[in-house]
């Protein structure tokens, strides 16, 4: 659970690597995916480095819901208020950057 020299998601937090961001307090940033899925495609991350949804959810419950709230507002400035909220988990899941993130998929009507 502690920071890792080498995490890509830390560094986009701590503004080593560029990203376009769409939000960020003490505790929160997102930013635009380089890929969209969608046309909002944005990941909402904690600056504290967590591995995945489970480890952020037990240790800090209260930062996982903000997380949400901050996928809400998101929508609700671009699509009605409407959104999925994905946490990728673990690699055959999908996931392939090991520092937890919220992919916020909104902006368009979405089928499946
Ligand atoms: O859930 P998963 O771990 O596969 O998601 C990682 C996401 O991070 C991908 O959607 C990828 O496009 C995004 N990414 C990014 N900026 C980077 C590296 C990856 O937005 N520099």
């Amino acid at each position: 659970m502690s920071a890792s020299d080498d995490c890509l998601f830390c560094a986009i937090a701590a503004g080593q690597i560029p990203s376009e961001t769409v939000y960020e307090d003490e505790t929160t940033y997102a930013f635009k995916d380089i890929n969209p899925k969608t046309k909002v495609h944005v990941l909402i991350i904690p600056r504290k480095h967590y591995a995945n949804v489970a480890e952020l959810a037990e240790d800090d419950p209260t930062q996982l819901a903000h997380m949400v709230a901050v996928a809400q507002s998101i929508a609700d400035k671009t699509f009605h208020g409407e959104f999925r909220l994905e946490f990728n988990t673990g690699r055959d899941a999908g996931q392939s950057v090991f520092h937890v993130h919220a992919h916020v998929l909104t902006g368009e009507v979405l089928s499946e």
